[in-house]
């Protein structure tokens, strides 16, 4: 019997036609002989709304409480409504639900009544979303007559280290429990239907594994019970050369390494969680992102035999906007052991990640880019800490730029592909601001004035013809 782990995405489960939907993609996928496992997103938009009631309920609003707690109840039912015709099931499913969102009260109002939000609390608020979607999703399966039993990602065994908000899994104990629990089930003809994006450590406690984790769960499944393949269900026909909204023409890409997908993800195309293909590239378990709402599609392959083509030296052109670029300069860097790593210092105390960086062998300069939004802070704190102190006499910044990446395994070894994408870009008259590219030569990202971002993208996609011909 062929295995597969099947992860469907907030959007795959956003409306009671979207479960029935989705419970039907799980029947006829079974009916077919495969052996399966369920993963489910908490329904659109909930993880942001518990994000924002854990916010809240820590400002003690009772009345918030009650009013979130009607509501998140409500669109629920409706779900239930929608998805489960059978009065049976629908009841039960009902009152698991009611249940559980009594449970989400009673934490909301601890958090009010102790007026403080700690990383392990809000943990435990966010795992709502996915401890309420399972159940309904599994309802809906035993709609279809298909027998099924859901799991929190904690029930099924999935256990990780305590780094609440972005836990890894402890892969060893994990994979134990995981064959104990859910494998069995698979022979029985049982659906296990895991929630994901949440587990627990060692001692019970839960814990989530970073937002979009709901695909980490697929894999760290996938991997403990040595599956076929995982799919990836989601809203969109698979990785694209670029973003659709801003290239018409971007094509989906059929096949890509491992490599190039998590280089993808890293990038921000939203069809993946960045650490989610650690676990499947371990045992080289091959995943297939696919659209929900166009299942004939088959989708974008990622696994371990794509040979990489000539052609392929730029395979995708991303776009990261909201980032501002810094420069800190200044003669006293020059052979001063340690000024990079005091600049970084400061600037991760303060909590800001650097996204990119580029120093030139004057050791005079160093230009980063961080996140638009923490821009200010990332100023203040250089200027507190380091300049006019003998090593820094220059911090400026830009918040009108934009990062692009052109990415393709078979960059690496390739003569004259930054002179492609170069002379692309200059060829439309755009100056290039700062370039990095790292020594694994997956991809050359450089930085651009916002208002030439779109020409930028467009410039790299046709040099490369990755377009529709
Ligand atoms: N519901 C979680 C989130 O929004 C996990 C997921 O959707 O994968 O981040
Ligand atoms: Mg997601």
């Amino acid at each position: 019997m062929k295995k597969i782990v099947m992860k469907f995405g907030g959007t795959s489960v956003a409306t009671g036609e979207n479960v029935r939907h989705v419970a039907n993609i799980v029947s006829n996928t079974a009916k077919n002989g495969y052996g399966l496992v369920v993963v489910v997103s908490a329904l659109e938009g909930v993880t942001d709304e518990l994000f924002e009631a854990a916010s809240q309920a820590q400002k003690a609003k009772q009345d918030y409480i009650q009013k979130f707690k009607q509501s998140i109840l409500d669109r629920h039912v409706s779900v239930i409504r929608k998805a489960i015709k059978a009065k049976q099931i629908n009841r039960e499913i009902r009152k698991t639900i009611e249940g559980i969102i009594d449970e989400l009260e009673k934490v909301l109002t601890g958090i009010s009544y102790v007026g403080e939000l700690t990383p392990k609390s809000r943990d435990y608020v966010l795992s709502f979303g996915e401890r309420l979607s399972a159940p309904i999703v599994c309802g809906a399966i035993r709609d279809l007559k298909l027998q099924s039993q859901w799991f929190t990602g904690k029930d099924a065994g999935i256990v990780t280290d305590s780094n609440f908000g972005q836990a890894d899994p402890l892969m060893n104990f994990t994979t134990h429990q995981l064959k104990e629990r859910i494998e069995p089930l698979l022979g029985k003809h049982v659906i296990p239907v895991v929630s994901g994006y949440i587990a627990a450590t060692q001692e019970g406690i839960v814990t989530t594994l970073g937002r979009g984790g709901s695909d980490y769960t697929a894999t760290i499944l996938a991997a403990a019970l040595s599956v076929d393949e995982v799919w990836i269900w989601t809203d969109v026909d698979g990785l694209m050369t670029a973003d659709p909204k801003t290239i018409p023409e971007a094509r989906m890409l059929p096949e890509l390494s491992y490599q190039e997908a998590a280089e993808m993800a890293i990038f921000g195309a939203k069809a993946m969680h960045p650490r989610a293909l650690e676990p499947i590239i371990r045992e080289k378990i091959p995943a297939r992102i696919r659209n929900v709402f166009n299942p004939e599609n088959p989708g974008t392959l990622i696994s371990s035999d794509q040979t990489p083509k000539k052609t392929d030296a730029v395979k995708a052109v991303a776009l990261i906007r909201d980032v501002a670029m810094i420069n800190v300069g200044g003669a006293g860097m020059v052979g001063a052991p340690g000024s990079y790593a005091r600049v970084l210092d400061v600037l991760s105390r303060s909590g800001v990640n650097v996204m990119m960086i580029s120093a030139a062998v004057s050791e005079a300069n160093i230009s980063l880019v961080v996140r638009r939004n923490l821009l200010g802070r990332a100023l203040s704190a250089l200027e507190i800490a380091v300049l006019g102190k003998g090593l820094v006499s220059e911090v400026t910044s830009e918040d009108d730029v934009c990062v692009v990446a052109a990415m393709g395994a078979k960059m690496k070894g390739t003569l004259g592909v930054a002179s492609r994408v170069f002379t692309a870009v200059a060829n439309k008259g755009i100056n290039i601001r700062m370039i990095a590219q790292g020594s694994s030569e997956l991809n050359i990202s450089f930085v651009v004035k916002e208002e030439d971002c779109v020409a930028v993208v467009r410039a790299i996609h046709e040099e490369f013809k990755l377009g529709k011909n």
